[in-house]
């Protein structure tokens, strides 16, 4: 799958792009980014990116002409395929069913907003869709969209090396209950730290044991940190 970033910073990415499972998944070419500076599709010698809002206010907002004429370049004849997505604070929540649909798209292009935000006309008539990664403002839509880019490139087939491993973690569905079920906690050696022992369920080899802990183990944390999960 490929990963189409547009923005007025292309050198923020460059540190994420090469670390961890998302990084070697780039290397391999299970993942292809390209990114594409926004102030290519500008016309002006200053190549100027933003102009002042209609009706007053504070600060500057990202003109509509480049970004659409950068989508148009990068995707070309818009395929069924191919996800335009803006990042704003306005959108729907980002959450794992989100990046699980994300993934199995073939070109993901994700807008980057700076200043006060982008053109109304960018989010109604040239974006599938709006996303947001949680209720509070960034000052850019690049490390929303780094956020975005991880979660699904992780979800990607063949780049988590064992697939179980991102079927059997947070956010997947208790199969008794139907709801969003934590993952449960885990340990590793010494068995004792501190005088803290890990559950010893989990020394016994016995797997179905262990299957019922973990479920247990799942919901309570769940019911603990994200009561809203539970109702
Ligand atoms: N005036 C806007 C905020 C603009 S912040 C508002 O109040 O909604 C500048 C850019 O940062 C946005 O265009 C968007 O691309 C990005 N951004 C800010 N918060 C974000 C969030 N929670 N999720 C995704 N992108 C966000």
């Amino acid at each position: 799958m490929t990963f189409h970033l547009v923005t007025i910073f292309p050198e923020f990415f460059s540190s994420i792009l090469e670390h961890g499972v998302v990084g070697r998944a780039i290397k391999s070419g299970a993942i292809q980014v390209r990114i594409h500076n926004l102030r290519d599709w500008t016309q002006d010698r200053h190549k100027t990116v933003d102009d002042r809002p209609f009706g007053g206010g504070e600060g500057m907002l990202m003109k509509p002409e480049p970004v659409f004429e950068a989508v148009a370049a990068v995707l070309g004849e818009r395929r069924a395929a191919a996800r335009v997505v803006l990042m704003s604070a306005q959108g729907k929540l980002f959450d794992q069913a989100a990046a699980r649909r994300l993934s199995e798209c073939e070109e993901v292009l994700l807008i980057c907003g700076r200043y006060e935000g982008v053109d109304e006309r960018v989010a109604e008539h040239l974006a599938d869709e709006e996303i947001s990664v949680g209720d509070y403002v960034l000052s850019g839509g690049e490390l929303a969209a780094a956020l975005v880019m991880d979660a699904v490139g992780r979800l990607v087939p063949g780049v988590v090396g064992n697939a179980d491993s991102t079927v059997w973690e947070s956010f997947r569905r208790d199969e008794e209950t139907g709801r969003l079920l934590l993952d449960c906690p885990q340990f590793t050696r010494p068995a004792e730290y501190r005088g803290w022992k890990v559950p010893e369920v989990l020394l016994t080899g016995n797997h179905e044991q262990i299957r019922r802990w973990r479920l247990e183990a799942a919901r309570e944390k769940t019911a603990r940190n994200r009561p809203d999960l539970v109702k």
